[in-house]
């Protein structure tokens, strides 16, 4: 496997799966009574390290306190630890001004929030918004949302039979009339990597913004938001080893000034009164009401849990994994992978002969292994293909051989009872 021993950044540990498993409780236990637990639904979401768990102990036992408005000693040490973490995510994705950092909720609220601001400020009738037929329902609703409001209109590049963008179609949607192209970075249903770098380039030509739902690319790749050039992108941290209900919604100091508050309430505004309010200045202004403090903070410890990882032999691991789970899971008889792109990440969507995909996870959930069924949030993707939904087996950095060699088994001792 390879290591980082020899490289040059001091800072960065050698990959070892061993000792990174080691570091996830959840990945100790078992299910079932004695089924050690294969964890696969990592695209649903992810395991959490010590470091997360016990940062968050840490600062409910030693730091708890409110943000932003206390002299006292705890509210300045909470504050410092939460601006902290926007300054650990500022530099994770290569943001150019840790103001430029807004805590959401998830990449769902991200995704909502530029849809409300952005649509009342940027977007009005006749434009056209672009988003893919493989997108997460995040990234359809809103804008079906927003294009009901503003009279807009929704367009979408279709997806070829092995799970790709029609490049083409969508080099022809884009025109004058394009005012915002919404794009998944990796597919959760099928782990294709889209080439969002040169669909903003292409999008940026013909003057429309662009928004990275990149809920799925945090954990598997480097993302730098300046090499990009992207105008938006919207991650989950629990998606990414840190904790649920919180997210980030990066965004282009110019155009999150221009845009208008998502939410109204404390800590958003700069003077009250009933002759009128201003909003305080960028990040706070999009952020409304107590925000999720540890959360924040967990997150923070993620970052510098996956910072201490060498990103290059993580990468290298990940694809070893979809690589032999893809080679071991032909060996099934019946078996139907959907979406097979070049370029994809370490999640695979199948289907067994006619088995329903629920039968399937459930028959494997009795044997310790976790697997999403179902449509994934991506119905329109599901109708495109003409199937209800898969079974999805979604592989994390600490998921080894041995787990893939764990699912082939089960499937093959489940086959006789799904026909
Ligand atoms: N976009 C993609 C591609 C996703 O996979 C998900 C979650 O599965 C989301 C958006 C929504 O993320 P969240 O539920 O954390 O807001």
């Amino acid at each position: 496997m390879p290591t980082s021993v020899d490289a040059p950044d001091t800072l960065t540990r050698p990959f070892d799966v061993a000792q990174v498993r080691a570091q996830f409780p959840t990945l100790q236990r078992t299910v079932h009574g004695d089924q050690p637990l294969v964890y696969l639904d990592n695209a649903a979401t992810s395991q959490k390290p010590d470091v997360v768990i016990d940062r968050i102990r840490a600062y409910y036992a030693e730091e708890n306190s409110n943000v932003h408005r206390g002299v006292h000693r705890l509210s300045q040490v909470a504050t410092d630890a939460y601006e902290g973490a926007r300054e650990k995510i500022a530099r994770f994705i290569n943001a150019a001004h840790t103001h430029e950092v807004i805590f959401t909720r998830g990449t769902t609220e991200g995704i909502n929030l530029v849809a409300h601001s952005l649509g009342a400020s940027h977007l009005s009738a006749g434009d056209e918004i672009i988003v893919s037929e493989m997108e997460h329902h995040s990234n359809i609703v809103p804008w079906q949302m927003l294009c009901e409001r503003v009279g807009a209109t929704l367009r979408v590049i279709p997806v070829s039979d092995a799970g790709e963008l029609d490049y083409d179609a969508y080099a022809d949607m884009l025109g004058e009339q394009t005012g915002l192209v919404a794009i998944g970075h990796i597919s959760n249903a099928l782990g294709t990597i889209n080439p969002v770098q040169q669909m903003i380039a292409d999008a940026h030509a013909v003057g429309a913004l662009t928004l990275i739902d990149g809920a799925q690319s945090t954990q598997h790749s480097r993302v730098d938001v300046q090499a990009l050039d992207c105008d938006f992108f919207c991650f989950s941290g629990h998606k990414m080893f840190g904790p649920t209900g919180i997210g980030v919604l990066y965004g282009k100091e110019d155009l999150l000034n221009a845009m208008p508050p998502f939410q109204g309430g404390g800590d958003m505004i700069d003077r009250v009164s009933f002759d009128g309010t201003t909003y305080d200045a960028l990040p706070h202004k999009f952020e409304a009401g107590t925000p999720h403090i540890e959360g924040a903070i967990g997150l923070g410890a993620a970052v510098d849990f996956i910072e201490g990882l060498d990103m290059d032999a993580v990468q290298a691991h990940e694809a070893d994994l979809l690589a032999y789970a893809t080679e071991q899971l032909q060996t099934i008889d019946g078996l139907r992978i959907i979406g097979t792109a070049q370029e994809k990440a370490s999640v695979i969507s199948f289907l067994v002969g006619d088995a329903h995909p629920y039968d399937v996870g459930t028959l494997l959930d009795q044997m310790g292994i976790a697997v999403r069924t179902g449509h994934h949030c991506t119905e329109p993707l599901m109708d495109r293909y003409g199937i209800p939904g898969t079974v999805r087996a979604s592989f994390a950095l600490y998921n080894t051989r041995d787990d893939v060699d764990r699912l082939v088994q089960a499937l093959k001792r489940i086959q006789p009872l799904l026909s």
